[in-house]
């Protein structure tokens, strides 16, 4: 088969898996973003895939992401950026990003205000949370390594975000742990979540949910999820 026959055929496999876990839990399937992550993947399928009406992709390295940005600018997508983000690298995703979903702590909450300012740009913005059962800040453990706020500091975070004129906050984002149920540990982003939107009512977004547990995001209250794999397959080694 073609390779758009290949993303048609996940895509239907992954709208479907959608539907079925929306209709559970009750909710409406377009109170639910899919978006596609394409690290990894070249700018190709991203075309593929917005031919088959996708609007939304998520990258997580900068350099691939400016790359596959520039190449297909004027095309009416949205760039969201989900991963580990350098201080040193703001101002690069700024010039392309509508969406930075890693905002995790306040040195860069302020690189890309500053950033998203001189490039005359507005940046939304989701406080990613650590959801591996530590509250405390700081902390020891460093093994999973993929970022985020404990729970207890996204309230000042929030506030910073919520400060900045050229930064919006829309709400939160997770990654589940290693080890954790997927359901328990969505479950303690929704109460996060909830805490978030009493003092800041338009932060509605939760950011949850991949190709392995998006059902149970769904479950949790999930508003977007983010799928790579089961759309575009398996990884392949990173792009240079
Ligand atoms: C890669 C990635 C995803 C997609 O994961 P899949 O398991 O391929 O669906 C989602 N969120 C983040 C932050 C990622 O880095």
């Amino acid at each position: 088969m073609t390779r758009a026959g290949d993303l048609a055929q996940a895509l239907a496999a992954v709208e479907q898996r959608l539907t079925t876990a929306c209709a559970a839990a009750g909710r409406l399937r377009e109170d639910v973003t899919l978006i596609a992550v394409t690290k990894t993947w070249p700018a190709s399928d991203v075309v593929l895939l917005s031919e088959l009406g996708l609007r939304a992709f998520a990258e997580a390295r900068d350099q691939e992401a400016a790359a596959k940005a520039r190449e297909l600018a004027g095309r009416d997508l949205r760039w969201h950026f989900v991963g580990q983000l350098q201080t040193n690298k703001a101002a690069s995703v700024a010039g392309y990003a509508d969406v930075v979903q890693s905002v995790d702590r306040p040195r860069l909450v302020q690189a890309l205000a500053v950033a998203a300012l001189r490039a005359e740009r507005s940046l939304d913005v989701l406080v990613q949370v650590r959801l591996d059962g530590h509250e405390g800040g700081g902390g020891g453990d460093g093994a999973a390594g993929r970022g985020g706020a404990a729970p207890a500091a996204v309230p000042a975070l929030a506030e910073l975000v919520a400060s900045q004129p050229a930064l919006r906050l829309a709400g939160v984002m997770a990654v589940a742990p290693r080890g954790v149920e997927p359901e328990a540990a969505f479950a303690r982003l929704a109460r996060v979540a909830a805490r978030l939107r009493a003092a800041h009512p338009d932060a509605t977004v939760v950011s949850a949910g991949m190709s392995g547990d998006l059902e149970a995001a769904v479950a949790q209250g999930a508003t977007w999820v983010r799928v790579g794999a089961a759309l575009l397959g398996s990884r392949r080694s990173p792009l240079r």
